[in-house]
């Protein structure tokens, strides 16, 4: 089930792809049989499917029912607990992945085997024959690739458990991985195994840097860490170019496999290499920088669709006209899709799923409320009515033009699984569907690999009420939105709130200590994955609160009625985007308040 073939060899890799999207129906039959004849006998199928005769695609369907994370929770906790992994697969299930999305605050857990390393990898490998059709002599250098490890624990029962992406690097496979000349990387592996990501940041920069005149592509997985990496790059220039000029590297790189890996590389003095890049690091405006520093690079590859996508104009203003690459959609619980256009516009990007990653399956959602007005309210969509299930459809069988939630049944023990991804179809390549990413349902905020959804908001912003705002204020929170703020590296969490004195209509008086603490108790109730970004990875910056006049969502309400919501039905958006409505927003604030110190984040503790 798993093709193997040589990457470097681009035709044989586009023949692959060609017979893969061609049989996308016959593909996904064999998916199916064969997750069905490995798994019917496991506890959590049987209790749906009675044995043998029940392996067929339409018992599958008629029987095994669709579910959200919080249906298989428990099962998925059995195992980390130390019960089989045949609760739900027969393989056995050797780490558990932890996915950005979470439940009841804390990540969801997905199962993986070993064998998925080798899907993965194949997936991977399938990337290069693309970008080989599009870009010519990549062969013919590197590719600064900055990428990162996340921490990890072990479940009581000793699994690990840790980010897909932390389990790939570390995994055999991407350490083993043959020698093929597309994939030579300008980071020793050392350097991205490095547990202290900012250690791990300054060694894979410098790697980079000195070998500018190789690189061809530069890249991160999501464009957040990149553009972290490239305000990195603005604080630490100097430092890093005196590291290139007298052949050393700088002292509080106290990791050793770190230091003696990026030694191999620097190979003593280069006062003329550090000159040139202090230089352009030096230049006023930072515009081009990456086609300045790396004169070679062909493009930057990140993910720019779904919420990265408010990451685009800064990424262009860096990138000096270099195309912006997203190559792949993939998530702990499978890797999904690849984008056969790579050099396309971020906005037409769409991606062609592979039939033979996982059994495919799509719920029709209501088109209306995916469609791009996104001031307007999300729709709450965790258990969103407007989903039929009867009138769920298989891969080849979606419309064009029509958003639907991506269902899936893995070979690692997820059955027929909500991932909560919204797509639309663009079109068809072969047999295989293409999709656009539209949206993860119910999210209002996401600044890095956060996703905070409108009842995540609600509540942080509750217990802030609550906690701080009536006594001594005595302040009555009469509304509340949030925007992403992206304009400076690291982004933060912006909500604009509307306070008004319990018992008058006068100005509120704002006192910044309780404001203060306001900011600091969302932050807290906030979930794992945004409290992580905030104080280990330092993706996300200090929560704001800006205080808007009285009268202000009023006037909010006014303008999204004038965009064509309607008056009866209007609920305050609870996230806006740029745009008339951050305008009417930013253009009342009375008073603006930082959290003062980092929410607390301890790596995950596995109870139920
Ligand atoms: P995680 O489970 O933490 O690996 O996150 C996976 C999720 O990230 C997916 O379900 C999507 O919501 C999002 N994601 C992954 N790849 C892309 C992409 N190429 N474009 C937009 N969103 C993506």
């Amino acid at each position: 089930m798993i093709p193997s073939y040589d990457p470097n060899d681009t035709e044989a890799g586009l023949k692959l792809l060609e017979d893969l999207t061609s049989n996308a129906e016959a593909i996904q039959e064999q998916v199916l049989h064969e997750i069905l004849s490995q798994n019917s006998g496991t506890q959590y199928l049987r209790a749906f499917l009675d044995g043998e005769s029940d392996k067929n695609q339409q018992s599958f369907k008629n029987k095994v029912p669709v579910v959200n994370y919080d249906d298989i929770k428990p099962f998925i906790q059995r195992i980390a607990d130390g019960e089989s992994s045949d609760i739900v697969s027969v393989q056995p299930i050797t780490e558990l992945l932890t996915s950005s999305g979470t439940s009841a605050g804390k990540p969801k857990l997905m199962p993986s085997t070993a064998k998925e390393l080798d899907r993965k990898t194949f997936f991977y490998s399938m990337l290069v024959p693309v970008m080989n059709k599009y870009v010519n002599g990549l062969d013919e250098g590197k590719g600064m690739y900055l990428l990162f490890i996340k921490p990890e624990i072990k479940t009581p029962s000793g699994l690990m458990a840790r980010p897909v992406l932390t389990s790939y690097y570390k995994s055999q496979h991407f350490r083993n991985r043959p020698f093929n000349k597309y994939n030579i990387y300008t980071s020793p592996d050392q350097t991205i195994l490095c547990q202290d990501s900012k250690q791990s940041m300054y060694c894979q920069l410098l790697c980079g840097l000195v070998q500018r005149s190789h690189v061809l592509r530069v890249g991160a997985v999501f464009a957040s860490a990149f553009l972290r990496a490239v305000k990195f790059l603005e604080d630490h220039y100097k430092e890093l170019c005196a590291d290139i000029r007298t052949g050393t590297i700088t002292s509080w790189i106290t990791d050793s496999a770190c230091r003696d890996s990026v030694l191999s590389i620097l190979e003593g003095p280069n006062q003329e290499l550090a000159d040139e890049i202090e230089s352009e690091c030096a230049e006023k405006s930072w515009e081009g920088i990456l086609r300045r520093l790396w004169p070679k690079a062909k493009y930057v590859e990140v993910i720019v669709t779904g919420s990265m996508a408010q990451y685009i104009p800064t990424l262009e203003f860096y990138s000096g006209g270099l195309p912006l690459v997203s190559t792949m959609y993939a998530s702990s619980e499978c890797y999904f899709g690849i984008n056969l256009n790579p050099l396309c516009d971020p906005s037409d990007v769409s991606y062609t799923l592979l039939p033979n990653m996982a059994y495919f399956e799509f719920l029709p959602v209501d088109d209306k409320s995916h469609e791009e007005i996104h001031f307007a309210s999300q729709s709450n969509a965790e258990d969103d009515d407007s989903i039929k299930e009867d009138l769920i459809v298989d891969l080849v069988n979606v419309e064009v033009g029509r958003y639907y939630e991506i269902v899936i049944t893995t070979f690692t023990g997820l059955y027929r699984y909500r991932v909560g991804d919204i797509l639309k179809v663009t079109g068809f390549y072969n047999k295989a569907p293409q999709f656009r990413f539209v949206e993860r349902r119910n999210v209002v905020l996401s600044i890095d690999t956060d996703k905070t959804s409108e009842e995540d908001l609600l509540n942080a912003v509750t217990q802030a009420k609550l906690n701080h705002l009536q006594q001594p204020s005595s302040l009555l929170l009469t509304e509340y939105t949030s925007y992403a703020d992206t304009s400076s590296i690291p982004g933060h969490y912006v909500l604009f709130w509307e306070l008004k004195p319990r018992y008058n209509n006068d100005p509120p008086k704002l006192d910044d200590k309780t404001m203060e603490k306001c900011c600091s108790e969302v932050e807290d109730r906030l979930d794992y994955v945004y409290r992580r970004c905030r104080n280990k990875d330092k993706s996300i910056g200090p929560l704001e609160i800006r205080v808007v006049s009285l009268g202000t969502f009023d006037l909010l309400m006014d303008f999204c009625v004038s965009q064509g919501s309607s008056v009866n039905q209007y609920k305050t958006p609870r996230c806006v985007k740029s745009g008339g409505a951050l305008e009417i927003l930013d253009s009342r604030v009375i008073g603006s308040f930082f959290s003062k110190r980092v929410p607390q984040w301890e790596p995950l503790g596995l109870d139920s």
